[in-house]
């Protein structure tokens, strides 16, 4: 790690570390005795800023984010975030799924830099690096003061997650949605539950996601759904992707926005060594279709968008069909990101 443990092993689960990243405030590091977190280690640190400004915003849309946690136990192969545990000299592989980052000061720290005299009151996104309701929000709780923050100074967000605890903030949504604009989207590529297994091992199954939906539709929180990633060749089969549509739609969604996977590096190692275990006679169709780089051509692409949008038409989602009435805003549109520097992760 980058940060220089000092290893005052406390003799329990617990010990302090020193840290360059984090100034000069400890880092604990700690585990705990139950089955949920078996194996995943947490870094408490207290984070010197937590809103952060996106870099090559001008591509993305949005431009500032909030992320309490730092690597995900939901253990997606496919993770865009990977990479960016080894900005901490972390391991992008098993160790992002296992050490996690916890800014526990995150809640007071927002709420002081939304009252910072040079805030402007942006729009702010949240899991677009890592799952802010990933296991770990169970315990630290951090979500509920970054909302009330957020929802006490009128602050516009969105929310995307694939994980089912964002209904324990529904009374906070609620009140945040009539003071300002906010954005809730859950990630869903595909409802297949043995790819799930495979592919998304710690997330809840895709009908709890999609009770998620269905819920905060029930009182009266749009919510959309990203359909990511659409990953090739093993969900991407035109009944595969009519059977997530239709579930969908289903649920209530105002909205589904494809995304074909991208692999970026930190990703593409780990995606594709796990693609060599598990399917090895697709690797070299991978290696073609992404010999170009992080994103599958443009054809496959459109492909993609154009059944999704003919299936979204066909089950009415949307304000004019099966959606549900708009009380609140949808996320920003969540397009392919361009090449480069950015630490979006579309779960
Ligand atoms: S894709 Fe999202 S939910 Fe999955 S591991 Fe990455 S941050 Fe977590």
């Amino acid at each position: 790690m980058r940060w220089e443990n000092l290893a005052l092993d406390t003799g329990g689960h617990e010990r302090a570390a020193g840290t360059a990243l984090f100034g000069a405030h400890a880092v604990v590091t700690r585990t705990f005795d139950t089955p949920e977190f078996a194996g995943v280690t947490f870094h408490e640190v207290r984070a010197r800023s937590l809103v952060n400004r996106v870099p090559g915003a001008s591509r993305m849309p949005f431009e500032w984010t909030v992320n309490p946690y730092r690597g995900c136990t939901h253990a997606c192969v496919y993770c865009f975030a990977r990479k960016t545990h080894s900005y901490l000299d972390l391991d992008t592989g098993t160790g992002f799924d296992s050490q996690i980052v916890v800014k526990v000061n995150a809640p007071e720290l927002l709420r002081r830099e939304l009252g910072a005299r040079g805030w402007r009151g942006e729009h702010i996104a949240m899991g677009t690096n890592v799952d802010c309701y990933q296991r770990a929000e169970g315990r630290y709780r951090l979500m509920p003061g970054i909302l009330a923050a957020l929802r006490d100074h009128a602050n516009p967000f969105s929310l995307l997650t694939k994980g089912t605890l964002i209904l324990r903030d529904l009374e906070l949504l609620t009140q945040a949605a009539q003071v300002t604009d906010v954005g809730l989207s859950v990630s869903v590529g595909f409802t297949d539950p043995e790819l799930l297994r495979a592919v998304e091992p710690g997330t809840p199954a895709p009908q709890r996601r999609l009770d998620v939906v269905r819920t905060l539709a029930g009182h009266g929180l749009a919510c959309g759904v990203l359909m990511a990633p659409v990953i090739p060749f093993l969900s991407d089969d035109p009944a595969l992707l009519r059977a997530t549509v239709r579930a969908i739609a289903e649920a209530g969604a105002c909205s589904v926005t494809p995304l074909v996977l991208h692999l970026r590096p930190g990703a593409r190692e780990w995606f594709m060594a796990w693609l060599g275990r598990e399917h090895p006679h697709l690797v070299r169709r991978y290696e073609r279709l992404y010999a170009d780089g992080a994103y599958a051509p443009k054809w496959y692409q459109r492909r993609i968008t154009r059944q999704v949008h003919d299936l979204a038409r066909e089950y009415g989602i949307g304000p004019d069909g099966a959606g549900t009435p708009r009380r609140i805003r949808p996320p920003g549109p969540v397009a392919p990101p361009a090449p480069g520097p950015t630490q979006l992760s579309l779960i």
